[in-house]
Order: structure tokens, then sequence, then C-alpha cells
């Protein structure tokens, strides 16, 4: 990087980076979700669609980081799994053995906390409850997200995943520098890493990698060394996504001395680095995501999009989501699960939806604007088209988005977008570090947002 951009990239990061700007993997973002739930006609809704993305959330851990914004609980015992698998078997029973035939799935994901903590015998037993109520497309997605721990992902474990039909594996990386791991409690030993993949990888699983930039102590120079072990590993996919500081809402962040941070412009740096290591092997997807050329993942084009598991392929608008904490969007509602174990299976034994109250969203219209530019559009990793907003939403989009087009000529200016008045707007190579500033612009739910309550 030379000099002048290295200049405007410090200029822009302190202008424009925030620490406490959303992620986006709703809009609006689940922290001004604030609707009460309607159970009969969520109930109806689920009788009568067809098909649906399905979310498990499998919370237990065997520690806890410090910098984990997941919904987790820490625990190794047989029992509070096995007792969390009757609850998830009581949720799925009262969500579709209504239906007159099951649903269908293209993409089955369990995610956590770390769902391959669970042993084999739970795996199978989940896995078949599961398939008691869904029916899975011939070439589904079928992924389980996994630590890289070999007392936790064994050649028994995998091979048995494999029997069963997963097909794809996602292990959390973030950094194997040992004073950034200690700083967030967390451990990541290369070897076993490199070990394990290369198993999952034999038996035929697609692989993907997250790494995290922004951690405590992480500098250019000990995530360089990550990346270099990455770039040899060679997953299929590799998901680069900022530290999200919200001590506020995550006590335990708290033990991360805020001066071990980097700072806006470190990060900016840190994704760059991750760019240029990236950019001969992969090709990027959405604003976070890395699929490697000629991999077992292929790169969907401009059909991407940005929701609760991540950029991915746009496929079903639906996503059941099931098990404490797990988020659902049916149609155009949104709801959330109830995050404390105790409550979550009481809902259950009393035979009610585990709901959170208050916490459903109902797009509007104009959220639903807004929701198509803010995750199709930007992060999804393509222009802002006009022309085909107008055609979808009935909306003339200059008049309509008067107040942020001012802000987005400002940024124009800046050289983060490209032909703010003309018929597509573009993300430049630059704007693209600060995708989420651009984004927060047509999020009106984010300027009423209160101190430190912000969410991902
Ligand atoms: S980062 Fe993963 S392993 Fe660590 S506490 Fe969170 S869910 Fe558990």
């Amino acid at each position: 990087m030379n000099q002048t951009i290295q200049n405007q990239l410090h200029y822009l990061s302190q202008k424009y980076n925030e620490y406490n700007l959303p992620m986006y993997l709703s809009y609006p973002v689940d922290s001004h979700w604030r609707q009460p739930a309607d159970e009969s006609a969520i109930a109806q809704e689920l009788k009568e669609i067809e098909e649906a993305q399905v979310y498990v959330h499998v919370p237990f851990c065997k520690s806890i980081c410090y910098y984990c914004c997941c919904d987790r609980v820490l625990s190794g015992k047989d029992e509070d799994k096995d007792q969390y698998i009757d609850a998830l078997e009581q949720e799925l029973a009262l969500k579709l053995s209504g239906r007159s035939r099951k649903l269908k799935s293209g993409n089955l994901h369990w995610g956590g906390g770390t769902p391959a903590y669970l042993n084999e015998r739970q795996i199978e037993r989940l896995y078949g409850i599961i398939a008691r109520y869904v029916d899975f497309e011939d070439n589904a997605r079928i992924k389980l997200e996994a630590y890289p721990d070999k007392q936790i992902v064994t050649e028994g474990k995998l091979r048995l995943l494999k029997t069963l039909g997963f097909n794809y594996i996602s292990f959390g990386i973030q950094d194997f520098d040992a004073r950034v791991l200690n700083a967030i409690h967390r451990e990541c030993d290369l070897e076993d890493t490199r070990e394990i993949i290369g198993l999952a990888r034999s038996m035929g699983f697609t692989v993907n990698v997250d790494l995290c930039y922004g951690l405590p102590f992480q500098g250019l120079g000990e995530f360089e060394r990550t990346l270099q072990e990455i770039v040899r590993i060679a997953p299929d996919k590799i998901v680069a996504f900022p530290y999200a500081h919200y001590p506020a809402i995550y006590p335990l962040q708290r033990k991360i001395p805020h001066l071990s941070l980097p700072n806006n412009y470190m990060v900016s740096r840190l994704f760059e680095l991750a760019r240029q290591y990236l950019s001969t092997d992969y090709t990027e997807m959405g604003s976070d995501t890395f699929i490697r050329n000629n991999g077992r993942e292929k790169h969907p084009g401009t059909h991407v999009v940005r929701d609760f598991m991540g950029s991915s392929e746009r496929s079903s608008q639906h996503l059941l989501g099931l098990g404490k904490s797990a988020v659902s969007k049916i149609g155009r509602l949104y709801y959330k699960n109830v995050p404390a174990m105790d409550r979550y299976c009481s809902a259950l034994d009393s035979g009610r939806f585990p709901i959170e109250t208050g916490k459903t969203h109902l797009l509007s219209g104009e959220d639903a604007i807004r929701e198509d530019v803010i995750l199709k559009q930007l992060l999804g990793g393509n222009p802002i088209d006009k022309q085909m907003l107008q055609e979808c939403f009935g909306i003339d989009f200059d008049s309509y988005f008067q107040e942020e087009l001012s802000v987005l000529r400002g940024m124009e200016k800046d050289g983060l977008l490209l032909g703010v008045d003309s018929p597509r707007i573009t993300v430049t190579p630059t704007g693209t570090y600060f995708i989420r500033a651009i984004a927060h612009v047509f999020d009106p739910y984010y300027k009423s947002t209160r101190n430190g309550e912000n969410s991902i």
C-alpha cells in the first residue's frame, strides 16, 4: 500500500469508522425489534410455507472466549445437552407437526456455540429429529460450525457427520497468534488445525474458516503470520469479519483492555492485508467473504445477500430458527427466541412458542426498501441500482432518498462512492473498507439508537 493511500485510509478511518456501527445481519438490526408476537399468525405461516433455510442453535462451549458476541453456554455435561435436544424436539413438533407435508430445505446450518461439541449419539439423534420434519433437497448445503480442537472434532465424529449428509464444515480460527489468543481467552493450535482441516477435506467436506481482525494486540505482523498459514491451509471459503466491541452488551468483553485494541485505521489496514494476501487465490464475495478460485465452493456472482448466516448465495426468503436465541424470518416477519435456557425450556413445556416478548418485527413497506438497499445491494457487494428499486418498489430513488443522497455526495467527494447522481451508485475499492458506514446512511433506526444499545 503506497503512502498516499495509507494517508487517505488514515483520514477516512477517523472520519467514518465507529466501533458501534451495526454488522447488519438483518435490517433493522435486532435491537430495534420491539413488536409483540402474534403466535397464531406465526403458526399459520409455518403451516403454509413450502420451504425454508433451517438454523439450529447449539449453544454449548468448552470454554468461553472474551470477544464472543454469540449466545453460548459453558457446559460439557451430556445431560445438559440431552435436555436441550429434548427441547429442540419439542420446538420442532410445536412449529412443524401441523403441516400436511414436510418442510423442504436446501440449507441446514448448525451454529452456536460449538455444535461439534455434541457427542456422536447426540449428533445422530438431533439430525434424526430434524429429518422427521424437514426434507432436504438433493444438493442441500448441510453445515456445522466447529472449533479446531482434536478433542472436539474427532475422526469418528467427522465420519458420522459425513454419513448423515453433512457436506460443509466451518472452523472458527480468528488468529493463530498466542498473545492475541491469550487476550481473548481462546486456544487455537496450528498443528491441530492443519490436521483436522486436512482430514475434513479428505472426507469431501467443503471447508470454511472464520478470521477476526481488530482483536486485542493484533498488529499487521501478527495477522500476516496468520494469513500466511491460512493461505497454506487453503480453505474453500474464508470469512474475515471485524471484532465487534460492545462491552455494554457483552460484559466479558470488559476483560479485554481497551488500550490493547487496534484503532480504526489499523482495523482498516488489517482488512486490507487480508485482501492483499487472499487476492491471488480467492475472489471476494459480499463485504467480508472470500471464495477460493477452483475450490469446492462456487462464487454466486451477483446473487449474494447478507443475513444471519453471513454473506451467502440468495436462496430461500424464509429462515426457520430453532433453539434458544435463534432468529426466524418468515416472509416479512422477524422474530427471536428467548435467550435464557430456563425460559426457553419452560415455554416449550407449556406448549408455547419460545419467542422473546417484544422481539418481533414486521417489515413495513419502507423497511423492505431499505433492507434491499442495505442487505442485498451494499452488503451483497452490488451497486445500488435505482432502476431496479423503481421496478421492485415503485419509488423514484432520487426523491425518496433525497436526505440520504446529500450525505452520499459527501462520501463521493471522499472517494467512497461513484455515480451518486447517476442510475447506479457504485462503492469504490476504498469505499468497501467503510461499507457499514455507507449502509448506516440508509438506517433511520440507527439515528434513534441509545448509547450502548446497538447490536449486530
Ligand atoms: S467464540 Fe465460539 S467457542 Fe468461543 S465462546 Fe463464542 S461460541 Fe464459544
